[in-house]
């Protein structure tokens, strides 16, 4: 089962959702948290597994042999990113805008570009009992979140139980991390902000065909427009956390929130029980 975890937003507490809901479950079960949340991998911040495995990831850009080009501008015309670019006689190649998808180098008539690869990230893993992390990290101005993506979900075995932290908001790295989950978790927060990203990233879901339910943070901050929304939408809220100093507080120490309080796993426990229901309720209904 790939249960992912992903917000509208940055900052509404996704990761301290996809973290206790790991820990809890990881009693019992065989758990991998994968943190595609690429540009800022925080996860291990609250669970502190050590790094015991490390893989660079590579995307394969072109390199031409300008002694067999005939500057026919072929490739600068089939690439979507303007990656590549033919003026007179010189091609340029601007690496950072390329998406290595290949066509250039398919669709050259002269066999004139090869490939070669580019670091952009690395993907690291992790172990302590039941749970595995598998964390992607982009190299710093580096904008090819996906492949980095693409790789951490390489690692997935569908024997275990998957937990995603995807990236915040609802651009191509959130869909590279949401696509082919059974359930997407949805954390906001009760506020105007929280209830517009929540309605973004409910289409998005939606689109990809995809079960979800509402975490919502922080109760007590701001109003019931999230709550109303969800119902007029028929969206289950499945959890609620309050706007607590104390949970802030452990927040701010790199504490998880079912280590802190341990309380906390029996509502971890129900939350997942509640996801296997909508989940066997949607399989009955096909
Ligand atoms: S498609 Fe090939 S031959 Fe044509 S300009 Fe590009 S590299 Fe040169
Ligand atoms: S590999 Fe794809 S993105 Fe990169 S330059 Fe070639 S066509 Fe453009």
């Amino acid at each position: 089962m790939i249960i992912a975890v992903a917000s509208g937003k940055g900052g509404t507490g996704k990761t301290l959702v996809a973290t206790s809901l790991a820990l809890s479950l990881s009693d019992n079960y065989k758990i991998q948290l994968l943190d595609c949340d690429v540009e800022e991998p925080n996860a291990n911040i609250l669970l502190h597994l050590a790094i015991n495995q490390s893989q660079r990831v590579y995307i394969p850009i072109p390199k031409v042999a300008e002694a067999k080009c005939t500057y026919c501008g072929k490739c600068a015309e089939v690439c979507a990113y303007n990656a590549i670019a033919v003026i007179k006689e010189k091609v340029l190649v601007f690496p950072e805008l390329c998406h290595g998808c290949g066509a250039c180098s398919y669709l050259c008539p002269e066999s004139a570009i090869t490939e070669e690869g580019r670091e952009i990230g690395v993907v690291e893993r992790g172990d302590s009992g039941n749970l595995e992390l598998i964390q992607g990290k982009l190299n710093v101005g580096e904008a090819m979140a996906p492949p980095v993506i693409r790789e951490v979900k390489k690692y997935i075995d569908p024997a275990n139980i998957i937990i995603v932290d995807v990236p915040p908001g609802t651009s191509c790295p959130v869909i590279e991390a949401v696509k082919g989950g059974d359930f997407c978790l949805l954390v906001t927060e009760p506020t105007p902000f929280g209830l517009n990203d929540l309605s973004l990233a409910v289409e998005m879901v939606r689109k990809l065909g995809i079960p979800c339910g509402v975490v919502i943070n922080r109760v007590g901050v701001g109003d019931k427009e999230v709550e109303r929304y969800c119902h007029q939408e028929g969206i289950p809220i499945l959890l609620k956390i309050p706007l607590d100093r104390n949970i802030a507080l452990l927040y701010s120490k790199g504490i998880s929130l079912v280590e802190g309080i341990p309380e906390w796993r029996e509502e971890f426990l129900r939350l997942f029980q509640d996801i296997n229901r909508i989940i066997a309720a949607r399989w009955a209904a096909k």
